[in-house]
């Protein structure tokens, strides 16, 4: 039977969440969910002087934000440094660990011989097999008693059988600092083991700590996980993704318009398929994601291709599902049937949320000013005689069908064409010449509100 799948998040907060570190809290996600196991959330906040809460509120921001939903409480490292404390001293006590007296200059010069005889930089040993009195002033560190030759082996998910060989990367690293607190790795190992982690996802750029855990995992005696290494992210040019490329701050790309479902399907997809298929909805990735398909090289990121889907998302989702995100980015319509109508006129075209909230605001408030481009292109004596007409004539109608009819019964009277009214129109309506369907503007506005809005434009002309 298979055992029960639980996979972690486990970020360093040191700024925001990275889109890198997104797709990783992703696959992590996905397949705890696709198998009704647990995806965790831990905090790795030991090193006080490069992390912060604020980082850590904005991962916590950004997963709300994606409706990343985690299992149980966040563990946050931090709070756990007793528990740490505890497994060192058991190390010791099983005489698995030692404590090294090594000064700095002893190191230093340690290195320096090393590099002379072009040697890797590594731990001799010198305080492995101590059994004397301890050097005094010293307040020693504490090192893992690693191997000495051989090979760590282990099945990536997705690299396929990995070797390390013991004297190219490895000496007795050191697993506690000389003032008593535990370094990365061993903190990783520990709560892996103790939240019962049993997937590990995470990018490649953490392969070459693997061998140093599974050192760990096998001398506390530990079940030792699956590790999945996913490449990392290359902008187009094939270099490794970095702000030149775009944004990579997740919450940038919601001010940027950006929906979530966009993002999630454009991260997956950055390493990640099935078949040919470019648009996968939450639950299907629930269905279908499985890391063991997760591609070798690393992907490209394409801001065209997140904006396609973007596009794609505005176009389909319901409208409730629009409404949440847009009252996201505080924008609210005041009359919800109102507000559905005006969605289904402005997301055929709109690239970003904004496009949106833009469009509906030009529409819904009046024009404070007019767009000056516009004007000059657009408004002429002749036509501004045509509009004053128009606004004569103009009788309410039920429908953007029936404003059509009439506006082309009047076009028609004055063989007119309808350039010479649709922009002028639109300006004097909505302040700019980019309102979607004229008609529907007509009808959502109503007969005197639109009247009220040309007197204002004409009035403005004199
Ligand atoms: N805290 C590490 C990081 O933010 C991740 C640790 C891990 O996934 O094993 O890069």
């Amino acid at each position: 039977m298979q055992e029960n799948i639980i996979t972690r998040f486990a970020p360093s907060p040191t700024g925001y969440l990275h889109i890198g570190g997104l797709r990783t809290a992703l696959y992590n996600y996905l397949y705890a969910r696709k198998n009704k196991g647990k995806f965790l959330l831990r905090i790795e906040d030991t090193d006080l002087k490069r992390n912060s809460k604020e980082a850590t509120k904005a991962i916590i921001e950004a997963f709300k934000w994606c409706k990343l939903d985690y299992d149980g409480e966040i563990v946050y490292q931090s709070e756990r440094f007793d528990i740490y404390k505890q497994y060192i001293q058991k190390l010791l006590d099983e005489g698995k660990a030692y404590y090294c007296y090594m000064s700095k200059e002893e190191l230093e010069e340690l290195r320096l011989k090393q590099e002379k005889a072009k040697e890797r930089p590594r731990y001799d040993g010198r305080y492995r097999d101590f059994k004397g009195t301890p050097p005094k002033g010293i307040e020693p560190v504490v090192r893992i008693k690693a191997p000495l030759s051989g090979e760590i082996v282990f099945n990536d998910g997705i690299k396929g059988e990995v070797k390390f060989k013991v004297e190219d990367i490895l000496d007795d690293f050191i697993i506690a600092r000389s003032d008593g607190t535990p370094t990365y790795n061993f903190t990783v190992v520990i709560d892996d083991a103790l939240m019962g982690v049993n997937n590990v996802i995470r990018g490649d750029d953490h392969l070459s700590n693997t061998p140093k855990q599974i050192i760990l995992y096998e001398a506390l005696n530990f079940k030792i996980p699956k590790f999945f290494h996913v490449a990392m992210i290359h902008g187009e040019d094939g270099k490794k993704l970095s702000k030149r490329h775009g944004a990579t701050d997740v919450m940038e790309y919601k001010s940027m318009g950006m929906l979530p479902q966009a993002l999630l399907n454009f991260l997956v997809r950055l390493g990640w398929g099935h078949k040919d298929d470019e648009i996968f909805s939450i639950e299907e990735l629930k269905e279908l994601f499985d890391p063991y398909h997760i591609s070798k090289s690393a992907s490209s990121y394409s801001f065209k291709k997140l904006e396609w889907l973007n596009t794609h998302y505005i176009k389909t989702l319901s409208y409730d599902e629009l409404n949440f995100e847009l009252k996201s980015l505080d924008f609210d319509f005041d009359d919800i049937n109102k507000g559905n109508f005006l969605l289904n006129l402005l997301r055929e075209r709109a690239k970003n949320l904004f496009d949106i909230i833009n469009g509906a605001k030009s529409i819904i408030e009046l024009p404070k000013d007019y767009d000056k481009v516009a004007v000059q292109k657009f408004i002429t004596e002749k036509n501004l005689e045509f509009l004053a007409k128009f606004c004569e004539e103009l009788k309410d109608q039920n429908s953007a069908k029936d404003f059509e009819e009439f506006t082309n019964e009047f076009l028609q009277k004055y063989e007119l064409k309808l350039k010479d009214l649709a922009q002028p129109l639109r300006i004097a309506l909505t302040g700019n010449a980019v309102s979607p369907s004229i008609f529907e503007v007509l009808e959502f506005l109503g007969v005197n509100e639109c009247k009220k809005r040309i007197k204002a434009f004409l009035e403005k002309r004199k």
